[in-house]
């Protein structure tokens, strides 16, 4: 495979831009970085624009038109490539509460999406979400699938191990510190999430060797929320465990629809950048236009509404994910939090490598690892993407 240059932009590098620097990659990898320029012929020109690592979403459910549920190669290809044309060239197929057959099928595909090239993002292996979630947290997931953790059950999911990178669990539910362990010994991370979990909870469940929380503010339990159900004193819930346990990393949807700008704030001051990663959480409606929709599997996932540039639940006030890119979250995150471009970056780069265990390859534009790359314009919009050295996609092609 032929070397390509880069030059004629801004580098963003792991804690620093390098303007007027020159990128080389070769068979894939980075192969170094100039301060200056060697005026290599047919460099591309990065027009004034940035090189930035390609991002890497956690947290994704699908994308035009198709879901991680629909149970197809088809529709695993068609997400990852619809996620490639927001820059994301890695990512983690996030499932929903659905049977235990559609978790199997779901899972089956990973392993075999994993082995191959999408055309898109790279799958980097299953985030297994749901069905083991407390039910007044369910969010946009249908009541009915949602159980506890039972061996019997779980085994047939962890045989697909080599094929998770993630599972998700309330901490409350009963059997969920065998569940958390088990998972811990196939080498699995565990995070928690759609949990109305007590600070006390969580704080045995990062004991068990919980090390993440999904998608922080939303479906999770807080002081306020579990109030409703005591006295006094007062208590925490997963919301104050998340900013307060610094052994936590978590996500944040920066779509500006979820969350204003002042949560936004707090959860990165708390967290700080290597701890806070974004997400899309975004459903099969990026891309697509306004109506209704489907999140999880045709059969037996929940309806919703694309609006307003978010999907709302039939009640019209609760969210149920997003409809947008990790490139709309990383110009949102940075439009309204003011955080320099190259730490927002690294919230969808280096941070998720890192909580997926991957940032060995993945997540930074350093000398050795896979040339994902991605030419942005000087308003952070994607240009073209690169993934392993190769372009994929070009914007207006
Ligand atoms: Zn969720
Ligand atoms: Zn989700």
């Amino acid at each position: 495979m032929s070397a390509i240059t880069f030059c004629g932009g801004t580098v963003v590098l792991e804690g620093r831009l390098l303007a007027g620097a020159e990128v080389e990659v070769s068979a894939g990898r980075i192969a170094a970085i100039r301060e200056r320029p060697t005026s290599a012929a047919g460099a591309v020109d990065l027009d004034g624009g940035y090189l930035t690592p390609g991002f890497l979403d956690l947290h994704v459910h699908g994308g035009d038109g198709s879901d991680f549920m629909d149970g197809t190669p088809d529709a695993f290809r068609t997400a990852c490539r619809a996620h490639a044309r927001h820059g994301t060239t890695s990512l983690l197929p996030t499932c929903t509460v659905a049977s235990h057959e559609q978790h199997l099928a779901f899972l089956n595909l990973c392993r075999e999406m994993k082995a191959q090239d999408t055309g898109g993002a790279r799958v980097i292996g299953a985030h297994f979400y749901g069905p083991y979630f407390a039910h007044e947290a369910r969010g946009a997931h249908p009541a009915a699938g949602i159980r506890p953790p039972v061996p019997a059950e779980y085994e047939q999911y962890l045989a697909f191990a080599d094929a998770i990178t993630t599972a998700t669990v309330a901490p409350e539910l009963p059997g969920a510190e065998e569940f958390v362990r088990a998972c811990r010994a196939k080498g699995l991370r565990v995070t928690t999430g759609h949990s109305h979990a007590t600070f006390e909870q969580m704080e045995a469940a990062v004991g068990w060797g919980v090390q993440h929380i999904d998608h922080v503010w939303c479906a999770m339990s807080d002081r306020a929320r579990l109030r409703q159900s005591q006295t006094y004193p007062m208590r925490g819930g997963v919301l104050e465990a998340t900013l307060y346990f610094d052994e936590l990393t978590t996500e944040i949807i920066a779509d500006g629809k979820h969350l204003q700008r002042e949560l936004l704030l707090l959860a990165y001051k708390c967290k700080g950048p290597d701890r806070l990663a974004l997400v899309s959480d975004c459903s099969r409606a990026l891309d697509m236009p306004d109506g209704p929709y489907v999140i999880g599997p045709l059969d037996g996932g929940e309806p919703f509404r694309k609006a307003d540039g978010v999907g709302l639940l039939p009640s019209g006030v609760a969210l149920a994910s997003s409809v947008v890119g990790m490139d709309h979250c990383v110009r949102t995150f940075q439009k309204l939090t003011g955080v320099p471009l190259e730490t927002v970056v690294r919230m969808a780069s280096l941070t998720p490598a890192r909580i997926a265990g991957v940032d060995r390859d993945l997540g930074s534009i350093a000398v050795g690892k896979r040339a994902d790359l991605l030419v942005l314009d000087p308003e952070l919009n994607v240009r073209t993407v690169y993934r392993d050295g190769h372009r994929i996609w070009v914007a207006g092609a």
